[in-house]
């Protein structure tokens, strides 16, 4: 791998670029999907609700998230998950079991129906009480909780000026451009193909925080690789070959297409000021056990 040296500023740093390792929180639930969960629980503290209800896949970073810290902090979880019951044995939702999860199959028609307002209301009346937290702790209360990863920014960031992280609902980028001044500027990088709706539902979000002072921000929709969980060779190539050379293990979802990204922009002369660029690892390490050729968590 040509161009990415490891110099060990802020955890590692990349030709110059500072990483910030969210993978590597002492935490049961790593990554950005806790700090979204945090502003749910806390509506759901001051409910007095103590069941919380959430969609995804048999690989989902945000209900293995939500098995390990409702776990630990007294709420009963109920994943819905998209599939038919004989399809839910992934080593995710094995662990979320084992917190304590109820894993429900919603097959994929109704599944479909995940953000029908009709159909939620049925869920949480038949789960009563309980909070129904739409798929990947996407919207406004997530988008409060990732402000804390603002905060993180500025206190480790050591004049960091351009945020890059990699973007599925955009929720948590939308939190960390509210929770920066327009001194900043952050780089989502989509994981999705097409996501054309993507900068006005960030809008919208940011429309709804209070009105302020918040950072630059742009997507960068040429690094999905083929579409979300996709992965092309050029991504598969990048990623063998970053984890020869980095001691930072990468997930295929996510934080590898951002690094690519990363990577192209370095090769092509096309970044400059590397050394206020600060990259953001938001983690999904869990979610690696479902491709072999990266050979499990490293
Ligand atoms: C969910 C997830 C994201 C995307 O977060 P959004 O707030 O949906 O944009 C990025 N990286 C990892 C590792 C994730 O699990």
């Amino acid at each position: 791998m040509q161009g990415l040296r490891p110099e060990p500023v802020l955890g590692v740093s990349l030709e110059g670029i500072s990483l910030l390792r969210l993978d590597q929180s002492a935490d049961l639930a790593p990554g950005n999907k806790r700090y979204k969960l945090e502003g749910f629980l806390e509506q759901a503290r001051r409910r007095g609700v103590k069941r919380l209800l959430s969609f995804g896949g048999a690989w989902s970073n945000h209900l293995h998230a939500l098995a390990a810290v409702g776990a630990d902090q007294g709420f009963e979880t109920v994943g819905l998950v998209r599939g038919e019951a004989h399809e839910l044995n992934s080593p995710t939702l094995q662990d979320a079991r084992r917190w304590g999860m109820r894993v429900v199959a919603l097959g994929r028609s109704q599944f479909r129906l995940r953000n029908d307002s009709l159909f939620q209301q049925q869920l949480v009346a038949e789960y009563s009480p309980c909070l129904l937290i739409p798929e990947g702790g996407a919207g406004p209360p997530g988008v409060h909780g990732c402000i804390a990863i603002a905060d993180t920014v500025r206190r480790l960031g050591r004049g960091a000026r351009r945020i890059v992280l990699p973007v599925g609902t955009g929720t948590t980028m939308a939190g960390i451009v509210a929770g920066l001044d327009n001194t900043f500027e952050v780089i989502g990088v989509a994981s999705m193909k097409g996501a054309v709706d993507l900068e006005g539902r960030i809008a919208g979000l940011l429309d709804l925080m209070t009105p302020g002072d918040h950072a630059r921000w742009r997507i960068d929709h040429g690094h999905h690789c083929g579409g979300f969980a996709r992965v092309n060779s050029s991504l598969r190539a990048f990623m063998l070959a970053f984890e020869a050379v980095q001691d930072v293990p990468l997930d295929p979802v996510y934080t590898g297409k951002m690094m690519l990204a990363l990577h192209t922009a370095c090769q092509r002369g096309e970044l400059h000021g590397r050394s206020t660029t600060l990259a953001i690892h938001t983690g999904g390490l869990q979610g690696r056990r479902g491709y072999e050729w990266l050979g499990g968590i490293s």
